[in-house]
């Protein structure tokens, strides 16, 4: 088979960012996300190695892909995480390398993040305020994650976005103090749509339309639209700038304006299963092919699977979906 430098969908979409959940184990049981008594987790030993992730990340190189997050459940929590990405950052100087965490470990990663030159860190925040923060995550302490924050920017980590998951009730009035905590410690704080994944937890109630979170932003009218967040193109955030305090916000209209049209991901499972859409059931179990090595029978599954990317996620979606087994 000819070499494929670029991963492309039937709808000629570039596919150049696999997500890749480690771990679908976390330490938190936000609300929203896991049940308070956890989910069933897959064992240990079904789940992918570094070597088999390594190997993946080869293949996927070798298609064209050029960003590597490493998402959970909560990817920390995995042990040799950080070690794993230093050495795929040696093999690799040129990809991006990428993390969503909830940062309750973040403060013990910290310095080898840095070492590992990551480019993007991602934390996920919903409210500044302890008591709520407790409560929402049922198991967290913000002055872990507050410390881990410190601690990355101690070490020189800089492009750090706060992700805020907005719900009526909870976290909304909150969004002034959110700014002001981001402002403060310079991180780009981003505003996500909720999205109603567990029909059981997601109400319409609670659920805030990106354009009346602009709306309810402080200080309405000073806000514009900007491009990009100075860092990354093709995100599925949409940026505004207060033109009086320069202050910057991200809005992630998940649900009311999908960003399908430009989607360019694809996601991998802790146990290998490749999804083309987060809300697309079907997956595509690798991890024979992966743990095998059979590197161009890999190739072609991922390229059949990629070109059977559905269009939108109007198209496919279909029950619930388990965000800690998925990564986001
Ligand atoms: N544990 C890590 C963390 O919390 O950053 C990584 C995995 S977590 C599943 C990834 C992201 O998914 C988090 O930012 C979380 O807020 C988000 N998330 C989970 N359920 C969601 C929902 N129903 N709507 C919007 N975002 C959701
Ligand atoms: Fe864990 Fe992240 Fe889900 Fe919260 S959102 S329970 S931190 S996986």
């Amino acid at each position: 088979m000819a070499e494929v430098k670029e991963l492309k969908d039937s709808y000629g979409r570039r596919l150049n960012y696999l997500r890749i959940s480690v771990t679908d184990r976390c330490n938190y049981r936000c609300l929203y996300c896991m049940p308070p008594e956890g989910v069933e987790c897959i064992s240990h030993a079904d789940i992918l190695r570094y070597e088999d992730i390594k190997f993946l990340c080869r293949v996927f190189r070798g298609l064209g892909v050029e960003k590597f997050r490493f998402t959970g459940g909560e990817p920390l929590v995995r042990r040799g995480l950080v070690p794993f990405m230093k050495e795929l950052r040696e093999e690799m100087p040129d990809v991006k390398i990428a993390l969503t965490t909830n940062a309750s470990l973040l403060v013990n990663y910290a310095r080898e993040l840095a070492e590992a030159r990551i480019d993007y860190l991602n934390v996920s925040l919903d409210t500044v305020d302890a008591r709520k923060f407790a409560q929402v995550t049922r198991l967290g302490r913000i002055e872990d994650v507050f410390a881990g924050i410190a601690a990355a920017k101690a070490e020189g980590i800089d492009n750090i976005k706060l992700n805020a998951v907005l719900i009526r009730g909870f976290n909304d009035t909150e969004v002034p103090a959110m700014l002001a905590y981001a402002r403060r410690e310079g991180l780009l704080l981003r505003l996500i749509e909720f999205m109603p994944l567990q029909e059981s937890i997601w109400t319409k109630d609670a659920f805030i339309m990106g354009s009346d979170l602009l709306k309810a932003l402080p200080d309405g009218a000073s806000w514009e639209k900007s491009e990009g967040d100075g860092v990354s193109s093709n995100g599925p955030a949409e940026y505004y700038v207060n033109r009086k305090t320069g202050d910057r916000i991200g809005i992630i209209t998940a649900v009311s304006n999908h960003f399908c049209k430009n989607c360019n991901r694809l996601r991998i499972s802790a146990e290998g299963k490749l999804r083309t859409c987060l809300f697309n059931p079907k997956e595509i179990p690798l991890k024979e092919l992966i743990q095998s090595r059979s590197e161009s029978a890999l190739r072609d599954a991922i390229l059949a699977a990629a070109a059977a990317k559905p269009r939108c996620w109007d198209d496919v979606k279909n029950g619930n979906i388990r965000m800690s087994g998925i990564g986001g």
